[in-house]
């Protein structure tokens, strides 16, 4: 593999202590945790304690005080290569709703519940996909009428990660007319009156993490709980998905290790027709195409991060990432359980959770058609 040109001692020693930390209290449990469908919440201060969700937040919310994308790349990266997903999803998937809490969020609020989440102490999640449909934003139903000093919040939001467990909700709700330009932003605390969650069951995969259902039925929230100006939900919606994407595409790649190491390591042991599988032609052509592919999102992954550390979020760039990454974690995926044979389908190895959860990666935080669609309208075309 190619040395990182951006890579620095602090960063790397940051990858490293991130990697030591999953191999000692992660990698003995995940299997037991995927299949029990929970994480301990005491793993989220302890995630939370190696500063994994300070980046860009101000250091008086108990954030970091400086952003590193190639930091937050490597915690994508790493956390994937433990091969259980929903590890990723139960931990990370506060992730998404940080960002606007720090940009969006009233003052009082920020101070009150940053903290405590960043901490690892209390959860939060984002929730904008509806029953009704996920891809076409604009058209979100959830409504937000303004009562006096409140909005009074209806509707119901689905597939929300971590939705069971989360203390506190960004939710997109139509405060306007129809379309994109009539949706905003409002933070919801899950102990309103009116304010209820079912748990989605039984799913392919990112058994680990939780996804609810949630119903708002005539919420009321104060104004202040306004996230940002009025009617302008969609733009931030948009732009909070740069981070979600690229961290799906370091996910991946962490996955596609995974694949590609575990292929390799089998395939040495493994004896079919008197000799090691490894030397067998097909398989080793197998491994050089998932190497490839590895070596190709990796490159891309770090030219994003590249850009975003120089100022400019690559958006045209993170849309492609997404979708091409997803797409070679499916090969590698594939491609690993064929070389494993039987021993992969096996529930407790890494390329059956992997195998398991590679659609969410494609469909989750913008699909690949929207994500098509969006790069060829950012060619201008
Ligand atoms: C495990 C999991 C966790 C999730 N976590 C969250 C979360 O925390 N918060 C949250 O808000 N959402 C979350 N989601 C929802 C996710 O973002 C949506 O599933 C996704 O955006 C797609 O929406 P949809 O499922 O409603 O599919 P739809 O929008 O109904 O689309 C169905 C299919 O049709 C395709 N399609 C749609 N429109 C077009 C078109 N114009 N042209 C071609 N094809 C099209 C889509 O690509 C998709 O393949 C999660 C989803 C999953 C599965």
């Amino acid at each position: 593999m190619l040395p990182n040109p951006y890579d620095t001692a602090e960063r790397k020693a940051f990858r490293e202590s991130f990697r030591a930390f999953i191999a000692k209290e992660v990698d003995p449990h995940k299997f037991e945790w995927d299949e029990a469908g929970h994480v301990p919440w005491e793993m989220h201060r302890k995630f939370a304690a190696l500063g994994m969700f300070g980046f860009g937040i101000d250091e008086r919310y108990g954030g970091l005080g400086f952003d590193d994308p190639f930091m937050r790349w490597d915690v994508s990266v790493e956390i994937a290569r433990c091969g259980v997903g929903g590890i990723a999803a139960a931990i990370g998937g506060r992730g998404i709703s940080l960002d606007p809490i720090q940009k969006l969020a009233a003052e009082e609020i920020r101070e009150r519940v940053l903290p405590e989440i960043i901490s690892g102490e209390k959860g939060s999640s984002l929730a904008i996909t509806e029953p009704g449909g996920g891809s076409d934003v604009a058209r979100m139903k959830t409504s937000a009428k303004r009562d006096g000093n409140h909005w009074v919040i209806n509707g119901s939001k689905t597939f929300i990660t971590g939705g069971m467990e989360s203390d506190y909700f960004v939710v997109g709700a139509r405060t306007g007319g129809a379309g994109l330009g009539g949706i905003s932003l409002f933070f919801v605390e899950s102990d309103t009156p009116g304010f209820s969650r079912t748990p989605l069951a039984r799913k392919q995969g990112w058994w680990a993490s939780n996804q609810a259902t949630l119903h708002f039925d005539d919420v009321r929230v104060p104004a202040t709980n306004l996230m940002g100006e009025e009617n302008m939900g969609f733009i931030q919606i948009m732009q909070n998905f740069n981070y979600e994407r690229l961290g799906l595409v370091g996910q991946s790649l962490g996955m596609m290790e995974a694949c590609l190491e575990d292929s390799i390591a089998w395939a040495q042991q493994r004896e079919t027709f008197g000799k090691p599988l490894i030397t067998h032609q097909v398989i080793r052509h197998k491994i050089a195409e998932m190497s490839s592919r590895v070596d190709a999102v990796r490159a891309l992954g770090l030219m994003i991060c590249a850009s975003i550390e120089g100022g400019t979020m690559p958006v045209a760039e993170i849309t492609k990432a997404k979708f091409f990454a997803t797409q070679q974690l499916e090969y590698c995926a594939r491609e690993a359980m064929q070389i494993l044979g039987g021993a992969g389908y096996l529930r407790g190895n890494r390329v059956e959770t992997i195998y398991r959860e590679v659609r969410v990666m494609a469909i989750g935080g913008g699909s690949e058609e929207i994500m098509r669609d969006l790069a060829v309208k950012m060619m201008g075309l």
